[in-house]
């Protein structure tokens, strides 16, 4: 996988994940505990803001614990307990005043003080001469555990606070993690794990940092302060470099630079193909700040919002007026374009310590997405109620993510009937025609699109996941990286068989997965019969710009003629032999040394 990048000194190479090349110095940043702290000490004048802060983190893990409480299953009462003893140490003196006792007079930061505070209950329990009360200390220190997480959340160490121009060195960085990310600060990030389509990947595209992960080892062999080079197009990094290699490297970022420049004049056009198809190029989004990269990249419209984030990023739930400012203003700079908002898709590597119900072994298979909205109906009907109010300042579509089959659709159906009952009879404004669709994403959607077709306005196929379901793999593991493999003949099938039935209930199919911005991809895409592609904004303007040199004829034959063949090699092979011209020489050579 190397090639003659192996040649260069000091060089890893890993998952090439964000585009862009940068030479800079090295930040370690530890994220995988809450326990590594930082100690401080307070001058008078934040003293009281200290205190301040720490029993605002005892009233949320107060009120966390008490929303974990009402969530214990009816068969699972025997162990309510656990929660009224943790609920009731938050209460004590040991814990909490002597805490604050600490911080006032010892004119120490909350976390360094709870962690005194913590040592001194150990102490004490270690003397009591019975097992089962010693042992206890178990759920003291969870409890600590919680209120440090908590006070954290408001400390932003680290990410945030970073005011020197690095690169982030992290054993990993969870999606949450890489919003939170000064991007006027980092110039880009390496982690030891992730895939390709991992949402830490696909945030750092969006932001437009270049990353690369799946960088084992990277954590022992670099130093804070190590100088990197790091190339997001091909996974190289280098470590303190030599002069020849940084030169080198200079090199390679100005032609990366002329080359984006070179593409994103027309990114503002539409996209036609030579024999005249229209192709609509949306965008993909997270979080609000995005919509401005969706405008310059010349996205038209949104074909996902991935509303996610807003909820990993409140403390707490966002309340509904909360979303629905933020979806209003969303639809209002996209309009007269569609705005598509997908249902809250928590879960898999997308994590909230708010609404988790308990640490899951397979998150990817758990309690996610669809799921997670039905069970917990109210929290569903804040989001809708939300997006259709937004619906009325601009064109939203309404989309559900994770469906595995009818069910889950009439389910979910019934209760946006409740919601628009509700908004009714409180005379608040929404739209009633807001059109209403499904991801594909999990195969037995596939197996049962002619029949899900009949109860959607349109579908949206989401390949990160349908590659993960359908080829096993799971999509932020490095180790089974090599298996994703968009081009595997499985997947070309489940796309065309999802386009047929689109094409016979006559609703609209669009891709939204990491797929549709693949350079290698779009020939095949657009021959499948797809009417939309919606991807990271930073790729629209090539992949406008290769739609411009392709035509729809040529196209529909590419795509017949890869869906028979029998191997995600043997379909790489012919694209790349078919896509000469089309593709940017810079890629072609990128995709040859692969
Ligand atoms: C997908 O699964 O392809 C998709 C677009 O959604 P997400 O990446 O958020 O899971
Ligand atoms: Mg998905």
């Amino acid at each position: 996988m190397t090639g003659h990048h192996a040649a260069e000194k000091n060089g890893l190479h890993g998952i090439a994940v964000s585009s862009g090349i940068i030479i800079g110095k090295a930040r370690f940043v530890d994220r995988s505990s809450v326990k590594i702290l930082y100690q401080y000490l307070i001058n008078d004048d934040h003293i009281q803001r200290e205190v301040d802060r720490f029993r605002e983190a005892l009233r949320v893990t107060e009120d966390q614990l008490t929303t974990l409480k009402t969530r214990i299953p009816d068969q699972g009462q025997e162990h309510a307990f656990i929660l009224d003893s943790c609920l009731l140490m938050l209460k004590d003196g040991m814990l909490n005043e002597a805490t604050v006792k600490r911080i006032l007079d010892e004119q120490i930061n909350a976390e360094w003080a709870l962690k005194k505070s913590l040592e001194e209950i150990r102490k004490i329990f270690d003397q009591i001469d019975d097992e089962y009360i010693s042992s206890r200390i178990g759920d003291v220190e969870n409890v600590t555990e919680r209120i440090l997480r908590n006070l954290s959340g408001d400390m932003q160490e680290g990410l945030e606070e970073i005011q020197e121009r690095v690169i982030i060195v992290a054993h990993d960085l969870s999606p949450a993690d890489t919003t939170e990310l000064n991007i006027s600060k980092i110039m880009g990030f390496i982690t030891e794990v992730g895939g390709p389509t991992s949402h830490t990947a696909i945030i750092a595209q969006a932001l437009g940092i270049p990353a690369v992960v799946g960088l084992e080892g990277a954590t022992d062999l670099i130093r804070d302060g190590d100088l990197l080079i790091i190339d997001g197009n091909t996974g190289q990094v280098i470590v303190n470099p030599d002069d020849g290699a940084i030169i080198r490297f200079q090199e390679k970022q100005l032609e990366h630079e002329e080359y984006k420049a070179r593409i994103t004049r027309k990114s503002h056009l539409p996209a036609m193909t030579l024999d005249g198809h229209r192709i609509t190029v949306k965008a993909n989004m997270e979080l609000l700040d995005e919509v401005v990269a969706v405008k310059d990249c010349g996205g038209e419209g949104v074909g996902l919002y991935r509303t996610e984030f807003l909820y990993l990023r409140s403390k707490g739930l966002p309340s509904e007026d909360e979303l629905y400012e933020d979806y209003r203003e969303v639809a209002e700079i996209i309009a007269p374009e569609t705005v598509t908002i997908r249902t809250l898709d928590l879960g898999g590597d997308k994590f909230s310590s708010e609404l988790e119900f308990t640490r899951e072994t397979n998150p990817a298979l758990g309690l996610r997405a669809i799921r997670l909205c039905l069970k917990e109906p109210e929290i569903f009907k804040s989001q809708l109620r939300a997006i259709f109010r937004a619906g009325v300042h601009g064109k939203v579509r309404l989309m559900f993510p994770m469906i595995s089959g009818l069910q889950e659709i009439l389910d979910a159906k019934e209760i946006v009937d409740q919601v628009t009952e509700d908004l009714d009879r409180d005379h608040i404004q929404y739209d009633p025609e807001m059109k209403m669709g499904i991801m594909i994403e999990i195969p037995s959607a596939v197996t049962m699109a002619e029949v899900l077709a009949q109860h959607v306005d349109f579908f949206s196929i989401g390949t990160n996941d349908l590659i993960q379901y359908a080829l096993g793999i799971d999509r932020v593991n490095e180790h089974v990286a090599y298996m994703y493999q968009p081009f595997h003949p499985a997947i070309l099938r489940m796309i065309q068989k999802v386009v047929n039935a689109a094409r016979n209930a006559g609703i609209g199919v669009s891709l939204c997965g990491e797929m549709a911005g693949d350079p290698l991809c779009v020939s095949i895409l657009l021959g499948s019969g797809i009417d939309e592609l919606s991807m990271n904004p930073r790729a629209i303007p090539l992949i406008k710009t290769m739609i411009r040199s392709l035509s729809m004829d040529e196209a529909r034959k590419d795509f017949e003629n890869v869906v028979c063949l029998n191997t995600a090699r043997e379909v790489r092979a012919y694209l790349l032999d078919h896509m000469k011209g089309v593709l940017p020489e810079l890629l072609e050579k990128k995709y040859l040394e692969a």
